[in-house]
């Protein structure tokens, strides 16, 4: 029989019964970069230079010239970007499964601790409270971290540095490695600058959720906005990063259809 999921898809897109929610903040030289340490290679921002303009050096077109650090903005990050993912097959953004790039999600309310706490750490505790509610997560699914982190406008706010390094919230060591081992997810999300905390550089293993996701082969989604606008089981995310070359992630279009 003809399998006709994706005609009626596209005809509940077309009457407007599906809500596309943009999970993406505008990549511009505004938006906050990871820094690190200086003796560390830099992130490099993005930059936009214009080319032409209906000018002299283009008389009908407008087109820029633009760089950036491939995790700049909204991106993704590939397996290949975390050394525990370096060995394994199609771990870069030109090789990895396109079935990956599509996907469910789960959506986490933070937004309550992480007003109160900047360093608020998710916890298996926290996940099987959420499930109590809505459902064991799906496997192959996203998990996103919402903390209205999205919402600070400052470089200062977003970043939430002072000399003992980044406060920002993310999971803690014990939750990345249930959600990989007794939930199976695609990957972890989170609106902040890092799927892992601000101070998870202290932790054992320092950054538990690229130690861990990545080394299994999953997927980071980072700088996300817009997570109050998803229910928290049922959107569907397209997340599919450039295909860049050996790329360890790239700035990309996050939609979410609810
Ligand atoms: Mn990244």
């Amino acid at each position: 029989m003809l399998n006709r999921s994706v005609e009626l898809f596209a005809k509940a897109l077309a009457e407007g019964r599906v809500t596309l929610v943009d999970l993406t903040q505008t990549l511009s030289s505004e938006f906050p970069c990871i820094e690190l340490p200086p003796q560390l290679g830099p992130c490099a921002p993005f930059v936009s230079t214009e080319v032409s303009r209906y000018d002299e050096r283009g008389p009908a077109w407008y087109w820029n010239d633009f760089s950036c650090n491939e995790h700049t903005g909204t991106h993704f990050d590939a397996p290949v970007h975390w050394i525990t993912g370096k060995d394994i097959p199609n771990n870069t953004t030109d090789t990895l499964p396109v079935a990956d790039m599509i996907a469910s999600a789960c959506v986490i309310d933070c937004s309550t601790e992480a007003s109160t706490n900047p360093d608020f750490l998710l916890t298996v505790e926290h996940v099987l409270r959420w499930e109590s509610v809505h459902g064991q997560i799906e496997p192959r699914s996203w998990v996103l971290m919402r903390t209205d982190w999205s919402k600070r406008k400052s470089w200062e706010e977003f970043r939430n540095a002072n000399e003992t390094g980044q406060h920002t919230p993310g999971p803690d060591v014990a939750v990345v490695r249930f959600l990989i081992e007794e939930r199976s997810v695609l990957g972890f999300g989170t609106e902040c600058i890092g799927t892992d905390a601000g101070q998870a550089f202290l932790f054992d293993p320092p950054y538990p959720c690229h130690h861990f996701m990545h080394g299994a082969g999953l997927y980071g989604l980072q700088c996300l906005c817009n997570l109050d606008r998803l229910p928290s089981i049922g959107a569907l995310i397209i997340a599919a990063p450039l295909k860049l070359k050996n790329g360890s992630g790239s700035p990309l279009r996050v939609l979410a259809l609810v």
